[in-house]
């Protein structure tokens, strides 16, 4: 692909990115969650990431603030302390959630995403893999899982699977214990760093899966591109009308 094409391509990524933003901006499909930010936006990261984390919903302290994902509260400072121990940078990487806005419950704190909101969020999970298109994604718990599972079925369970790279739609992923402190009751903080230690010998953030038979994923062609931007416009006018 010569300079003049590369540029353009990575141009209408950035408008169908665009895209999918104004998608999401008006959406109050949940109702619990109506006037919480919708977090997706350029904060997310790199979207050309070659590794796409997809964690559970943004947090109260955390993305629900700061507009990042997993960034402001302590699920996010473990995060971070887990990438800085295998090296990676968040900037290099994209990261997102099996739903876009903060649950609560009768508390005010954080809530579990419910069944019907992981749902109703998945159009949008789904486009947003569908746009990154990484070569590796890292789910980081079980919500992560269910909407991956809700796009396309599949066996994988954290207890079964942990650490472990595996076949999904035609993508290769890795299945990893949410950051937050609720989740080191089911593994510990040190077999948590382990578990990324794994994933770094798979893949490198810049360049990509380090055995080159993995890469053989089905890459979204033009047509399929075209049929995610006509996809978004259609939400746009179901949010709008
Ligand atoms: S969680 Fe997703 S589906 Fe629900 S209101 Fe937010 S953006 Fe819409």
């Amino acid at each position: 692909m010569d300079k003049k094409t590369r540029k353009f391509k990575s141009f209408s990524k950035d408008v169908l990115f665009e895209s999918l933003m104004n998608s999401s901006s008006n959406c109050n499909l949940c109702e619990r969650m109506d006037n919480r930010t919708i977090v997706l936006s350029r904060k997310n990261g790199k979207i050309n990431a070659k590794v796409l984390f997809i964690a559970e919903a943004p947090g109260r302290l955390g993305a629900d603030k700061t507009k990042v994902p997993l960034k402001g509260d302590k699920a996010g400072d473990n995060f971070e302390m887990l990438l800085n121990n295998i090296g990676w940078n968040r900037e290099d990487l994209f990261i997102t959630n099996a739903v876009l806005c903060n649950p609560r419950d009768a508390n005010g704190n954080n809530g579990t995403p419910t069944v019907e909101e992981i749902s109703n969020c998945n159009t949008l999970l789904n486009m947003t893999i569908n746009f990154v298109n990484p070569e590796i994604i890292v789910t980081l718990g079980i919500t992560a899982l269910k909407g991956l599972h809700q796009i396309k079925n599949h066996p994988y369970s954290l207890k079964s699977n942990v650490a472990q790279p595996v076949p999904w739609n035609g993508r290769i992923l890795f299945i990893a214990y949410h950051p937050g402190q609720r989740a080191m009751v089911h593994r510990s903080r040190s077999l948590q760093r382990s578990d990324f230690y794994k994933l770094r010998k798979l893949v490198d953030p810049l360049d990509g899966l380090k055995d080159r038979k993995r890469r053989n994923y089905k890459m979204p062609d033009e047509n399929e591109m075209r049929n995610i931007k006509t996809l978004t416009d259609s939400i746009v006018f179901l949010i709008q009308h």
